[in-house]
């Protein structure tokens, strides 16, 4: 789960978009976008794999004017890291970013065969539902209720349309959403630090609530559409005391989160009701895996070590493999012979060792 932004105001909603997210960097991502919705109700949309600073680029090319927005940090679970994968997703009347997993997404796939996806993602499935909502007459706001009713799985959500210009609707089920307050504008984040700068009056929206957001008004409701009261807290501390998650150092605040991070690591990638796995980066066959008898985890530093635990596991799982564990910035300059039915796996927490990435 990454970040998402939004921003409705004065200020030019790119800017503040592209802020936050640089903001919300710290968490890791692997893609990033905007949609921003300009003063003539023309949407825009930019989207890049890689870094923020990629995103800038593309923007660059074409700013965008309009004065609300939303924007994502991806970490992809259904989809590969592409351009056509990242957020916001556009279906329809509905532009959306989205935090979280759509478990159920495949059946809910199967009741739109009138839509033509575009990505491989969960996300999409979703919006398309909103969207499905909305066609029918129903306001934006209601169409998020009715289609978040659906789904099981996490879904932190900000969604806009042209036909319903001036508000952006959010929607949280076990992924954070805190909506800034501000004179004047009103600035959404998946994480306090990215609302800093703007305000400290935030709206925290729990579980199973939605809110309408628009630049003088926040209005939050449960999913039953019954009008909730809000209370405004303010934010404490500075940035780095907010990202550091109320630990005194990083380092803690991660071995600390180390149970939760594997949750939501393993949580789209296992299917337990039929016993397997989505394994969607090697893309190997059943049988590719069956026939395979030489693993090599290749890391640097802490990597390293997590592949020599990772080693020990799968040479008490599944005996008639070898695993080897190798160094990165060695093993770049090694004359190594591979036999066949070998597979890598190479290992980076940044996604930017050099000598891992030149392995
Ligand atoms: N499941 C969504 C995707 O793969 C969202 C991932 C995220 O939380 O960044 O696109």
């Amino acid at each position: 789960m990454c970040g998402i932004v939004g921003y409705i105001g004065k200020k030019t909603a790119q800017d503040v978009l592209l802020n936050g997210l640089k903001r919300l960097e710290y968490r890791g991502y692997d893609s990033a976008g905007i949609a921003t919705l300009d003063d003539k109700e023309q949407p825009h949309i930019a989207r890049s794999v890689g870094k923020i600073a990629e995103l800038e680029k593309v923007v660059a090319k074409e700013p965008q004017t309009g004065h609300l927005g939303i924007g994502h940090t991806r970490w992809a679970t259904h989809g590969g890291v592409t351009e056509t994968n990242a957020h916001p997703h556009h279906v329809g009347n509905i532009w959306m970013v989205h935090n979280g997993i759509i478990e159920n997404y495949k059946e809910l796939k199967a009741e739109l065969k009138d839509v033509e996806f575009k990505s491989d993602t969960d996300t999409e499935v979703l919006a398309a539902l909103i969207d499905k909502n909305f066609a029918k007459g129903t306001s934006l706001k209601d169409a998020v209720a009715k289609a978040v009713k659906k789904v099981r799985g996490t879904y932190g959500i900000a969604v806009f349309s042209p036909l319903e210009p001036g508000k952006i609707v959010v929607a949280r089920l076990g992924s954070p959403l805190i909506i800034g307050v501000g004179k004047g504008e009103t600035i959404i984040a998946s994480d306090a630090s990215a609302l800093l700068g703007y305000t400290r009056e935030a709206v925290y929206l729990n579980d199973g609530e939605l809110a309408v957001c628009s630049d003088d008004n926040v209005d939050v409701y449960n999913l039953n559409l019954k009008h909730l009261s809000t209370n405004t807290e303010t934010i404490e501390g500075d940035l780095a005391q907010i990202q550091k998650g109320g630990y005194d150092h990083f380092l803690l605040k991660e071995i600390m989160e180390q149970a939760t991070t594997l949750h939501n690591t393993l949580s789209g990638r296992i299917d337990p009701k039929n016993g397997t796995m989505h394994l969607g980066g090697p893309n190997l066959t059943t049988k590719e895996m069956k026939d395979l008898r030489h693993i090599v985890i290749v890391g640097c530093g802490t990597a390293y070590y997590a592949g020599l635990l990772a080693s020990y596991y799968m040479e008490q799982l599944i005996p008639d493999i070898t695993t080897e564990v190798v160094i990165a910035s060695e093993y770049r300059y090694r004359s190594f012979h591979l036999p066949e039915h070998t597979v890598a796996l190479i290992v980076s927490q940044s996604g930017e060792t050099a000598d891992t990435l030149a392995c």
